[in-house]
């Protein structure tokens, strides 16, 4: 069972500094990857990210990890695709065991529009690089042979697009990996550290106040996921985004084992099995916007009931544990990252249910702007400004799950 323990991380905690040259405020995946690839990739270490509970323990600790570049717009496929590869390098580069495991990943079509859409699917991923391939039902059987391909007689299972780099990684070992590296170079994380105020001087940001007192930065960055909308008023913006809370639930183990991760569209559920055995399922958000973190019998009831049509075999298992994080759903279901128009705030946010597999790039990327001053190509169109240009980027690949 050595598998499930870490023993090895070192991670090493100091008194903060009264002035840093970046100060990240979320000490989720996107707030330490920022901070390491900042390290790693430019040589910044005067550098802190401020965590109010422990690294982790938002949206990154808590989401159902999967990773997969299978988008449905040219600029994220670059960009997850750019992810994935990150990924899939992490263990190597970081010396850590993230249990990333390789998968593929099914998204299956019940109808004429759903089989046109993933075809649709198949052939952007393919134009922009991303690998996914249209698969007939014979091969869906062969790939997860547990799937009724009747649906219950409701739900035929017509077709599917098919993405074999479809994988998963274990996420607190991916928060653990990040907060290490860059504490090695330098970087101070200082957690149980809340921030209630951004210090303005005019129209720029130059610090923050946090119930320790206040700290000095030339530049700040939020990275706090669902909580984005309070830290931005702080400096005077409003942003796109509403805050949604996302459920899911594990069962006990399945012993005869699952290997892909299976996605309905038309039932908004998706589904893989952990390296204990257990089945992880997920699905829709919450309708009502709400910063609650409590789980509900409703979820549990629709999401069971969506995925035992098409798995029957869930019927036998039983529920172990339920939870809930917060999103940050931006309208286009595209992320926001960037500067903003006050000077010394960046943002990376709109990560919604679908931003832990963004998290190599989205740090990589993040520290690129801050170290030279300059938006990446990659990263551009994400803007803030995009809403006000009409320059939305409405993803159905992305559509508001994993
Ligand atoms: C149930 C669920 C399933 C999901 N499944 C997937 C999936 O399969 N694949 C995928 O790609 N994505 C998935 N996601 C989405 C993904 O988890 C998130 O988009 C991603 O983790 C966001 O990372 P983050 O670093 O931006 O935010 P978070 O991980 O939420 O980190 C933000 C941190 O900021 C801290 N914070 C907030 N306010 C303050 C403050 N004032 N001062 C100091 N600290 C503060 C919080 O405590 C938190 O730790 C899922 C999410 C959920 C909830």
């Amino acid at each position: 069972m050595n598998e499930f323990v870490e023993r090895d991380v070192r991670l090493r905690w100091y008194a903060p500094r009264r002035s840093y040259d970046v100060v990240i405020v979320g000490g989720g995946g996107h707030g330490l990857a920022t901070a390491y690839y900042l390290a790693t990739r430019h040589g910044l270490t005067n550098v802190a990210v401020i965590e109010r509970k422990y690294i982790g323990a938002g949206n990154s600790g808590r989401n159902t990890t999967v990773i997969r570049a299978n988008y449905g717009i040219p600029e994220a496929i670059r960009f997850y695709q750019r992810s994935l590869d990150l990924y899939a390098r992490l263990e190597a580069e970081t010396g850590r065991d993230i249990m990333h495991r390789q998968k593929g990943l099914l998204w299956l079509a019940h109808s004429e529009a759903g089989m046109r859409a993933e075809r649709a699917r198949a052939e952007v991923n393919t134009a922009f690089g991303a690998q996914t391939v249209y698969v007939g039902p014979e091969e869906i059987k062969r790939i997860c042979p547990q799937l009724d391909l009747m649906g219950g007689g409701i739900w035929p299972i017509l077709g599917a697009s098919y993405h074999p780099e479809g994988a998963t990684a274990r996420h607190d070992r991916v928060v653990w990996a990040y907060a290490e590296g860059a504490m090695r170079r330098g970087v101070r994380i200082h957690h149980r550290m809340v921030v209630k105020g951004l210090i303005m001087e005019g129209d720029r940001v130059t610090g923050v106040e946090t119930d320790a007192g206040s700290i000095s930065a030339g530049v700040v960055v939020s990275a706090v996921g669902g909580h984005v909308t309070g830290l931005a008023s702080m400096a005077g913006l409003r942003l796109p985004i509403r805050t949604h809370p996302l459920q899911a639930f594990v069962t006990n183990r399945y012993a005869p084992g699952f290997e892909p991760i299976v996605a309905s569209s038309s039932l908004l559920f998706y589904v893989s099995q952990t390296a204990k055995g257990e089945m992880l399922l997920g699905a829709e958000i919450d309708r009502q916007p709400s910063y609650s973190y409590s789980s509900g019998h409703h979820f549990l009831q629709s999401c069971a009931h969506r995925a035992v049509t098409l798995l029957p075999f869930l019927r036998d298992l039983r529920v172990l544990r339920q939870w809930t994080g917060v999103c940050d759903m931006s309208p286009d279901y595209s992320p926001i990252i960037g500067k903003t128009d006050v000077e010394g705030f960046y943002l990376t946010t709109g990560w919604g249910t679908w931003g832990f597999k963004a998290i190599p790039a989205g740090g990589e990327q993040m520290a690129e702007l801050i170290a030279t001053g300059n938006t990446p190509e990659m990263i551009a169109p994400f803007s803030l400004n995009r809403f006000a240009k009409d320059r939305t980027l409405a993803d159905r690949g992305s559509s508001g799950t994993h």
